[in-house]
């Protein structure tokens, strides 16, 4: 047989447990300081943004968290998702390699972001918040949040990075279907979107700006909280279901796999898919190879600085210790606006230093490619940062050609491109260009790093 095989699980097969890795790391990972005194924050520091039961999900050492009821039963909506094995793309490749991935574009917004929306909509109602302020790149947060809050009666508002507001009409429709606001960032609705706009007023804003927007907002109302739609510990770990599905899956297919690849902005779906494979590996199981693709126009695991930064531009978050291209950096406006993030989950840089992860880059020409030929075999056209980890695969299986290996590839088809056709329109007309980041504009963002005596 050489078609496209699925794995599917049943319904009771949905994980009862998120998996958090800290518990089986070498070393914990270093602490989160406050930005005025660069002492480590506490949870109460963190109280006016996040109900409490996320924020102690932050800083949790337990190996499993148990998923609530009320969540699980959301999650049935497209959960359990599918595993692939795609054949039909290994033989286009021609490569000994097995190539599967894990699709979660079948969630009810196209990515893996429903996962952690649907997770921080439960525990922000439960602690009886009315409304929550957010950021969103593409849009996909925007919308998996908007999705979560009409579920739970949750009003929701996105500030959404003002060049994909543009090129993505159709995702703010989206979000004001499910009753959400969304503002073009940077605005004149806070303080620091006004001030920002003074001095830059053709900003195409990012995604650090639009985050110090959305935290204003919530840390100058009572009634507001924030959320983040990836970077954060706790979003990470609401991800892991997809890797603890995945390893039930591959050991339905009989196989496991070499290499588990992703692509990552803040880290979420890739730590989500590779992380339990890491906590095998840690707990004495079989070593894999994760590896973390990134565009090459924001390479903050290939070409960052290992530092303490912000997590956003008007520097009112707390100071993580991660690999960063400085929070004043503006990426330039390549299509994968899921992957123009400044910084890196702290976990994943975590896990860079101690090894455990690989990183790559790619130019986002490369990734269309990549992307139309993953789309002409398996028939699911990838979103633009999804591209990242199908250019990454099909390396790796180019890479088991020449050497003649039959390695098993793994990666996370992490979110369809439906919403995206604009850019695969301009890819086919020649007209996407493969920026370099300003290399003067990243030293002079790495230049203003705050100054950590650790
Ligand atoms: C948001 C998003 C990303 C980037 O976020 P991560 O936290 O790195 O996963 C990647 N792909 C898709 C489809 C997204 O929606």
């Amino acid at each position: 047989m050489s078609d496209t095989i699925k794995y599917l699980l049943p319904e009771t097969e949905i994980p009862k447990d998120w998996y958090n890795i800290v518990a089986d790391l070498p070393e914990p990972p270093p602490p989160v300081l406050h930005p005025g005194t660069h002492e480590p924050v506490g949870p109460d520091d963190l109280a006016p943004l996040f109900p409490m039961s996320l924020i102690m999900q932050e800083v949790s050492t337990e190996r499993y968290l148990e998923i609530p009821g009320p969540v699980r039963e959301i999650y049935r909506q497209w959960r359990p998702s599918p595993l692939y094995r795609a054949r039909r793309l290994e033989k286009v490749l021609d490569t000994p390699a097995k190539i599967f991935y894990k699709y979660e574009g079948v969630s009810p917004t196209g990515s893996h972001k429903p996962n952690t929306a649907v997770a921080q909509a439960f525990y922000n109602k439960e602690a009886g918040v009315k409304r929550i302020a957010t950021e969103t790149g593409a849009g996909q947060w925007g919308c998996s949040l908007a999705f979560a809050g009409a579920i739970f009666g949750i009003s929701v508002e996105v500030y959404m990075v003002k060049v994909s507001f543009q090129q993505k009409p159709y995702r703010k429709a989206m979000m004001e279907s499910f009753g959400a606001s969304c503002i073009a960032s940077p605005s004149d609705s806070t303080e620091f979107g006004k001030s920002y706009l003074a001095k830059n007023p053709d900003s195409t804003g990012s995604l650090g700006i639009a985050i110090s927007e959305a935290v204003e907002v919530a840390a100058t109302n009572d009634d507001v909280k924030y959320a983040l739609g990836s970077v954060l510990n706790h979003v990470l770990m609401h991800q892991t279901i997809v890797g603890i599905e995945a390893l039930k899956q591959m050991e339905m297919a009989g196989e496991y796999p070499d290499v588990v690849v992703g692509c990552t902005g803040g880290g979420s779906n890739f730590a989500g898919l590779v992380f339990p494979f890491i906590g095998e590996q840690l707990r004495g199981g079989s070593k894999i190879r994760a590896l973390a693709v990134e565009p090459a126009a924001c390479p903050s695991l290939t070409r960052g600085k290992y530092a303490y930064d912000f997590g956003d531009t008007g520097n009112m978050t707390p100071l993580t210790k991660m690999h960063t291209l400085g929070s004043t950096f503006v990426p330039p406006g390549f299509h994968a606006g899921g992957l123009r993030y400044h910084g890196m989950a702290p976990l994943i840089s975590h896990l860079k230093e101690l090894n455990l992860i690989e990183a790559s880059a790619y130019h986002q020409n490369a990734c269309f490619e990549a992307g139309v030929t993953f789309g002409r075999a398996e028939g699911i056209l990838p979103a633009p940062e999804a591209n990242h980890a199908v250019k990454g695969a099909i390396e790796e299986a180019l890479r088991c050609k020449r050497e003649g290996k039959s390695e098993t590839i793994l990666f996370n088809l992490c979110g369809h491109g439906h919403f995206d056709m604009q850019a695969y329109s301009e890819y086919f007309s020649g007209k996407l260009e493969d920026r370099n980041y300003d290399e003067q504009e990243l030293a002079m963002a790495l230049a203003g790093l705050p100054s950590v005596a650790v």
